[in-house]
């Protein structure tokens, strides 16, 4: 094989690559190609491997179009390289079985990976290789749209976010509250995890997955919001936003004893990794500029974790305030975040051909609806506030054919399932006796649009907190509240996708 023949075959390919339905044949050639080209230029072995690392892009790019509708992009490459080492094993568990081979894009990437080293032999016809000249011209032209290319531009992203992240995360250190008034003495931020409010039957799903929550709501003591949306569908990056404001070191500085229960992210050995660099919180000084406490492990359950991290309920934290509670709840693999004996759903109580995800999802969320409902009475007799939402949404098999979370630009039923959130506020009798001016802004809070990239306002308001760094518009509390543009995914005006402009 000449060496023009195998540039117009890796050229070719590329070209293909940018067109998924093909990127199958794609990576056939891009594998067959450049095997020969590197063989003479390197030698065999070190042509192999290069051209095996190469592979195993493509074979990335065509799973990530399988599973997540989406090609490579810096979300991926972020998720990839950075997730917490637990949820990359429960990934794998999800997605990496036999069944995979039933995907045939999938299942001959796979046999064309592992052919690499035979293929040095191999030669086409002149009449094919014209014919290919034209796709590879294209191919060459527009690299960004292949998948090597796409992991370079992701890669070179995701770096720049890094840098960005880096100086959001000093203003841990320095801001101060010009006053605090210590307005709510206790204050507890609820996140949820991969809860999507479709599944609840708290906003009219058909079966009975939040009968806790149904009957709170019944009784006018939970103020649910109609419309609360987040701009991210992934943890990390949800947490990036909410916390962008550091109101947990404002708080803390203020007066505030600010604990912080993660049963997914323990302190000790730091928060978690992301963005090839660290979260806020895994750096020690501004974990420690933020919280006054931290659990150091965690459970497979959140019941079993509140038993095993909060202190007993008359042995709380002296006053002023605030416990975060970051929960579990739905994450995949759904049927790990329930224990059997909350097994509530059958498959009888699914039309046919529905997956088993679906039970185990409805269940997971009929739990985390008792661990709700817990946290709740643990903080009953006390003068508390209690403010639920959930990280993000989750696909379930509704509108799209996926379970988890999409990852390309996000369209209506993404939106409706990944980035609509259940969100609630919650007051103790106490509370509700105290602070009459805030049970009377509630419904209509409840009622407004909301982002949950404001959350930190909502709080801040909340402790009676002021400061440059805050203000009444954007406190959803405050009848002046002005919803941002709510962006999702960094790039699509969820608003104006609702309304089909
Ligand atoms: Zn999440």
């Amino acid at each position: 094989m000449t060496h023009p023949v195998t540039l117009i075959l890796i050229a070719t390919a590329l070209c293909l690559l940018g067109t998924p339905s093909l990127g199958a044949l794609a990576v056939a050639m891009l594998l067959l190609a450049p095997t020969a080209l590197l063989k003479k230029r390197l030698g065999a072995p070190l042509g192999v491997v290069l051209t095996f690392v190469m592979g195993l892009a493509c074979l990335a790019d065509v799973f990530c179009q399988e599973f997540f509708l989406s090609p490579l992009n810096t979300g991926i490459v972020r998720l990839l390289f950075a997730t917490h080492p637990a949820e990359v094993w429960s990934f794998c568990k999800t997605f990496v079985s036999p069944a995979i081979l039933g995907r045939w894009r999938l299942s001959v990437c796979l046999v064309l990976l592992l052919a690499t080293p035979f293929a040095v032999k191999w030669s086409l016809p002149n009449g094919l290789l014209a014919v290919l000249a034209v796709p590879a011209a294209i191919g060459l032209l527009h690299l960004d749209k292949t998948p090597p290319g796409r992991l370079v531009s992701a890669g070179a992203e995701a770096f720049r976010q890094d840098r960005e992240a880096e100086i959001r995360h000093k203003v841990y250190l320095t801001e101060t509250a010009d006053t605090c008034t210590f307005r709510s003495a206790r204050i507890v931020l609820v996140l949820g995890e991969s809860f999507n409010k479709h599944h609840a039957s708290a906003y009219g799903y058909r079966l009975p997955t939040t009968p806790f929550q149904d009957a709170r709501g019944a009784g006018r003591s939970l103020f649910f919001f109609a419309d609360a949306v987040s701009p991210c569908n992934m943890t990390a990056d949800v947490f990036e936003r909410m916390f962008s404001v550091p109101f947990p070191a404002i708080l803390k500085r203020a007066g505030y004893t600010v604990n912080f229960y993660s049963n997914q992210f323990p302190g000790g050995n730091g928060f978690m990794a992301i963005r090839g660099g660290k979260n806020m919180f895994s750096d020690k000084t501004i974990s420690e500029a933020a919280f006054s406490y931290r659990n150091t492990h965690t459970k497979q359950f959140d019941a079993d974790f509140l038993a095993d991290n909060l202190p007993p309920a008359n042995a709380l934290a002296q006053e002023p305030v605030m416990d975060i509670i970051h929960l579990r709840g739905q994450h995949f693999e759904y049927e790990e975040h329930y224990p059997p004996d909350f097994a509530f759903f059958s498959m009888d109580d699914y039309p046919e051909g529905t997956p088993e995800a679906v039970m185990h999802y409805d269940n997971a969320t009929r739990y985390n609806d008792f661990v709700l409902e817990s946290i709740l009475q643990y903080y009953a007799a006390t003068d508390a506030i209690v403010i639920f939402l959930s990280d993000h949404g989750e696909e379930v098999y509704d509108e799209l054919p996926i379970s988890g979370r999409s990852h390309g630009r996000p369209g209506l039923a993404a939106a409706r399932a990944e980035y609509e959130v259940p969100m609630w506020v919650w007051c103790s009798t106490a509370y509700a006796a105290a602070h009459p001016d805030v049970l009377e802004a509630l419904p209509q809070a409840a009622a407004r649009p909301f982002y949950t990239s404001d959350l930190s306002h909502l709080l801040l308001d909340l402790a009676g907190v002021s400061g440059s760094f805050t203000s009444k518009e954007r406190s959803v509390l405050s009848p002046s509240y002005h919803c941002p543009a709510r962006i999702i995914a960094g790039k699509v005006d969820y608003d104006k996708l609702r309304a089909g402009e």
